[in-house]
């Protein structure tokens, strides 16, 4: 803040002095630098329940309720620490971790120190605390979107969602905060959880490192269940074991930052406006297949947070 008001001062001065336009962007230049170094040194983690090692099921493991839902947060508390641990080794020193799961999946007691947590948004939402004083974005804990075969626990924002298109492309949970990322021009450079979202992920953001920690092994993509039914569907998985899962995300967010600072090739998603975001309702509660729509004409997280009217799906 008294950096800024030094430099207004400063150009305020120059510019009557008559030679504003040099100094100006000489000071506009190192501005920029300071910004952009900063910006490389911060982080911003996203982090969700269902794609971390050793959580097996919703049920028991992701609501207040289940009887291990305490010990899956400090599964996906040490697995987030392990990403900072990576990140840290190749030079980042601030670091946002957004509690994105529903209920809450971070024990803020088990958190790095280096860490800031962001929970409980006021609406609207998006982009859960992300900026563009970040200069890249992450993820951990990731499920793959909702219809993915092989995929643990996979949904989109709940298992009441059948799909969310995006000008025509499916996307997930990942999908969605990359289209932020991209609209605030934030790289999103890596991303943990199952096998079928790494899938996912380096399919939206080729070059993207990722980490699988465990692999979804229920075959089809369960269209003809309702809500319910998806719910319980995606159950059977293979982990890895979590200190093993840590290690290999701690080495691969490691890898993803010193990549990302040699190679600007990836991490900003392709979408062009105007956007189209389509929603589409498995069945549920009495109610048939129902249909969503919003646009927005050049805003990716205007239209994230646009309400969305929903009728019947005729099929
Ligand atoms: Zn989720």
């Amino acid at each position: 803040m008294s950096q800024q008001l030094t430099r207004r001062k400063f150009l305020k001065t120059s510019a009557a002095l008559g030679w504003g336009i040099t100094l100006s962007s000489v000071a506009r230049a190192a501005d920029a630098k300071a910004a952009s170094s900063k910006r490389g040194k911060r982080v911003y983690i996203m982090t969700d329940t269902e794609g971390v090692a050793g959580i097996l099921d919703s049920e028991n493991w992701c609501k207040p309720e289940g009887r291990y839902y305490d010990l899956g947060k400090e599964l996906l508390t040490a697995e987030v620490n392990a990403a900072i641990a990576g990140f840290a080794r190749a030079g980042a020193t601030e670091f946002l971790v957004a509690d994105g799961h529903g209920h809450g999946g971070i024990n803020p007691k088990l958190l790095d120190p280096r860490a800031e947590l962001a929970r409980n948004w006021s609406p609207p939402p998006y982009p859960f605390s992300l900026d563009d004083s970040f200069g890249y974005v992450a993820c951990v804990g990731q499920h793959a979107m909702s219809r993915t075969e092989h995929a643990h626990l996979a949904h989109t924002g709940s298992f009441g969602v059948f799909e969310t298109t995006i000008n025509g492309t499916a996307v997930g949970e990942f999908g969605e905060m990359a289209l932020c990322a991209m609209q605030l021009g934030v790289r999103y450079i890596f991303g943990s959880g199952d096998l079928a979202f790494t899938k996912e992920a380096q399919a939206l953001l080729p070059g993207i490192e990722t980490v699988a920690v465990k692999r979804g092994t229920t075959p089809g993509r369960g269209d003809e269940c309702d809500r319910d039914a998806y719910a319980k569907r995606n159950l059977a998985a293979i982990h890895a074991q979590p200190q093993r899962a840590r290690a290999m995300i701690a080495a691969g967010a490691e890898r993803a930052l010193r990549r990302a600072k040699s190679d600007a090739s990836f991490g900003i998603l392709t979408l062009k406006p105007p956007f189209e975001r389509v929603t589409i309702l498995r069945r549920q509660a009495g109610q048939p297949k129902r249909i969503g729509r919003s646009n927005h004409p050049g805003d990716g997280i205007a239209l994230m947070n646009a309400p969305m009217k929903y009728e019947v799906l005729k099929e």
